[in-house]
């Protein structure tokens, strides 16, 4: 069920399927497949880089993101905001929100704040649904993500907590959990090993590929 999905640190991801393939927030990559989709979460630069989209887009990659990431980025971008729907590539892709209710990089002001409409993603490949988080807290949009896959981050400090996680995912019921926004420098295997054990779905903590 998860063959298809390559953990590549942090929150990158590479998905192959339906004859594409897809990075969601590529990020410190070495060579990979080109891409013919890349989605981009949010602006900041372990999610947004500008040089691991260079490494692997073509001349037809369609990167899909928000307007603040757009800025950074050049070439065909379809822009979304928190709600949209798109079919890209015949990939549906719904844009859903992503923010912090209790990480916050100074008193009162968010690390992912809510105005800045960031987003996490859920999308269907080989007829499954795989949401992509984003950095983000347990938030009460999660109740209406209808997922086959979650991709959840677990490191704190930016996003949740493995134990906020264990939450979110019990909230959303996923058929199986997989940790992310470890393995980088922030977050570690303990973290994905400690929302493992305390979540109530099924998790995989997948290898982390180049
Ligand atoms: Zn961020």
């Amino acid at each position: 069920m998860v063959s298809n999905i390559h953990w590549l640190g942090h929150a990158s991801f590479r998905i192959e399927g339906d004859g594409l393939v897809i990075y969601i927030d590529p990020w410190k990559l070495e060579d990979g497949p080109k891409a013919d989709l890349i989605l981009i979460t949010h602006d900041h630069s372990d999610h947004c880089s500008p040089s691991d989209v260079a490494k692997v887009r073509k001349d037809d990659s369609v990167i899909v993101t928000v307007a603040s990431a757009a800025a950074k980025l050049s070439g065909p971008i379809e822009g979304v905001k928190p709600g949209d729907e798109r079919t890209v590539k015949g990939i549906s892709i719904r844009a859903v929100p992503a923010y912090n209710v209790s990480k916050f990089r100074s008193p009162g002001v968010p690390f992912h704040p809510r105005e800045s409409g960031y987003v996490g993603f859920v999308l269907t490949v080989e007829g499954r649904r795989i949401y992509h988080a984003g950095d983000t807290d347990c938030i009460p949009e999660m109740e209406s993500i209808d997922t086959d896959i979650a991709l959840l981050p677990v490191s704190g400090i930016y996003v949740m907590t493995a134990d906020e996680a264990a939450e979110a995912a019990a909230i959303i019921k996923p058929q199986i959990a997989i940790p992310m926004h470890i393995g980088r420098g922030i977050g570690s295997l303990t973290d994905a090993e400690h929302f493992q054990e305390k979540a109530s779905v099924a998790v995989e903590i997948l290898p982390m590929e180049k």
